[in-house]
């Protein structure tokens, strides 16, 4: 069977360093007909930075159940089209799953380039075991969230989180208190950015340092599995 043409692609951009972008993103980006954007200002700085003119149209968490039948309407009909977020790659803790999931019920070819998301420098450069892990994204904020500490609790690989800076100190309180103090844990702030930095140590020590010197900023926080023995 001939290999259908690519009509959805979904282009990682960078997470804060604009030169974090591959060549072909940036190919891809000047030759779709549409570029569908979280936030259309945010993506125009960087299509200005690219010289990049294509037509941008809004593609968020609140619209994207309404457009989702007249943008597979239009794909149908030929038009290919980009999808990006504010940051980092399209779907991961941003829109993108459910356009991705119509697309392929109405064969309509998707591809997904290899590029910039925020979890995997902060994993990396953790120093915890990363040949196995989980991405948990954000915690529920209220409900269902003691419940997910607890059984994370005893998950044996290494856990990502996403964190908001003024939740960050409340969430290593509860992880001292469901996964223990001594736990390993790593938080990676302003990834790429100017004001990067990433702290190590026990879920205590890390808590400690926060708490004395303010959070500010994008937090990735990795944290050990239960079994991990420094
Ligand atoms: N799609 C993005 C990705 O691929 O990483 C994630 C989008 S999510 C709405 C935003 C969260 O990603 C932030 O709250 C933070 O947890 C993380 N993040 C994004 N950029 C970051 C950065 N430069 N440094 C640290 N964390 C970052």
């Amino acid at each position: 069977m001939e290999a259908r043409p690519t009509q959805l692609y979904l282009i990682p951009t960078p997470i804060g360093n604009l030169e974090d972008i591959t060549f072909r993103a940036v190919r891809i980006l000047k030759e779709v007909d549409t570029i569908l954007a979280e936030d259309t200002r945010t993506t125009q700085k960087l299509l200005k930075h690219y010289d990049i003119q294509r037509p941008l149209q809004s593609y968020h968490s609140f619209n994207e159940h309404r457009n989702q039948a007249h943008l597979i309407e239009r794909l149908q009909q030929g038009e290919v089209m980009a999808l990006v977020s504010d940051a980092g790659t399209p779907a991961i803790s941003d829109p993108g799953f459910l356009l991705v999931r119509s697309c392929l019920e109405a064969q309509i070819q998707v591809e997904c380039l290899p590029g910039p998301t925020a979890f995997i420098p902060a994993l990396v450069q953790a120093g915890l075991p990363n040949d196995k892990f989980v991405f948990e994204g954000f915690l529920p904020h209220k409900k269902g969230r003691q419940t997910r500490l607890k059984l994370l609790a005893e998950e044996p690989r290494t856990i990502i989180f996403y964190e908001s800076p003024h939740r960050l100190v409340k969430t290593l309180t509860q992880l001292s208190e469901y996964f223990g103090p001594q736990r390993r844990c790593a938080v990676a702030r302003e990834l790429t950015k100017v004001f990067e930095e990433t702290v190590r140590g026990t879920v205590e020590e890390v808590k400690n340092h926060f708490e004395q010197k303010g959070v500010k900023g994008e937090i990735v926080l990795i944290v050990a599995g239960m079994s991990y023995v420094p």
